[in-house]
C-alpha cells in the first residue's frame, strides 16, 4: 500500500477499497475552515490542540474516540485535565479482552471521566451478520464494519468534531497524518500525532497513569481478542494486530463517508 498527500488531505491507496476524497473537491468552505484550524494548530503541543478541539467554538460539540488500549491513558489524561465530562466513545465490540473492559473502568475511575459511552452492535445486527460469532475468522473487514464502523458512525452523528489518539509512527496509513483533518463529515483532531513511544512512556510515568495489564504480557497494541496476538522481540510494534493479513486499520479511521 502506498500513500501520498494532496494539499492538506491524505490520499490513501485504494487497493482495499479505501476512498478518502480531497476536501477541496467536495466543499470549499470546509477546506478553508480546515486550513484555518491547521494554522491554529501549528506549533501547539498536544494540550494546545486539545484546547482547540474541546473549548471555544467546539465546546460541547466534540467527542473523543478511545479504545482504552495500550496508550489510551495518555490522551484521556490530557482530555480530563481540560474537561473530564467530555464524551468518550468506546467500542465494545463483544470481542474485547476482559482486561480491556476492566482497564476502561479503572481509567474512568482514576481520571474522573464523567461520560464514557460504550458502543456495541445491535442484537439484530449481530444476528444478521455474525450469528455464530466467527465472522472475524472469515472476513475481518465485514466484522469490523458491523462491530465498529457502523456503531461509531451512529454515535458520532451529533458531533461536529472528534478527537483520536492516533500517532504517525503507528502505521503506514498514519505516517503522514496532520494535527487536524476533515473526515466523514466532521473535523478530526489528532493531538498526539507527533508523539513517539518514548514520549508516551515518559508521560505515563510522570503522571503515574495506570497501565493496560496486557502490555506487560507482551501486547504493545491491543484490539479485539481474536485479532490480537503477542509480539515477539524484534517484531513491529503493531505486528500483533490482524497478524498475517494486509490490514492495519479497522476502517473507522480510513473511509470517507463509509463507515475505526
Ligand atoms: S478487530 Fe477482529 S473481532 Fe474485532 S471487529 Fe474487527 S475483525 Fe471483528
Amino acid at each position: 500500500m502506498s500513500s501520498t498527500s494532496t494539499g492538506n488531505v491524505t490520499v490513501i491507496d485504494t487497493k482495499r477499497g479505501i476512498h478518502p476524497r480531497p476536501v477541496a473537491a467536495t466543499n470549499a468552505a470546509v477546506a478553508a475552515r480546515l486550513a484555518q484550524l491547521q494554522e491554529k494548530a501549528a506549533g501547539r503541543d498536544a494540550h494546545g490542540i486539545l484546547e482547540l478541539a474541546l473549548t471555544g467554538e467546539f465546546a460541547g460539540k466534540t467527542a473523543v474516540v478511545s479504545s482504552f488500549g495500550a496508550e489510551s491513558a495518555v490522551l484521556l489524561k490530557l482530555v480530563a485535565d481540560i474537561d473530564p465530562n467530555t464524551p468518550i466513545l468506546f467500542l465494545n465490540t463483544g470481542k474485547l479482552f476482559g482486561e480491556t473492559l476492566r482497564y476502561r473502568d479503572r481509567l474512568q475511575d482514576v481520571l474522573g471521566l464523567g461520560d464514557v459511552r460504550s458502543l456495541a452492535p445491535s442484537l439484530e445486527a449481530r444476528q444478521k451478520n455474525d450469528p455464530d460469532g466467527t465472522l472475524w475468522s472469515r472476513d475481518t473487514d465485514a466484522c469490523c464494519d458491523f462491530r465498529k464502523t457502523i456503531p461509531l458512525a451512529k454515535a458520532l452523528a451529533p458531533f461536529q468534531a472528534q478527537v483520536t489518539g492516533r500517532k504517525r509512527f503507528q502505521t503506514r496509513e498514519r505516517a503522514d497524518m496532520l494535527p487536524v483533518e476533515y473526515f466523514d463529515g466532521r473535523y478530526r483532531f489528532n493531538p498526539l500525532w507527533q508523539w513517539d513511544l518514548q514520549q508516551l512512556e515518559a508521560f505515563t510515568e510522570r503522571n503515574s497513569l495506570p497501565r493496560h495489564p496486557l502490555v506487560e504480557d507482551g501486547y504493545p497494541s491491543i484490539g479485539c481478542m481474536p485479532c490480537t496476538r503477542r509480539v515477539q522481540a524484534g517484531e513491529d510494534y503493531r505486528a500483533g494486530r490482524w497478524s498475517g493479513l494486509d490490514k492495519d486499520e479497522c476502517g473507522i479511521h480510513l473511509t470517507d463517508g463509509g463507515g475505526i
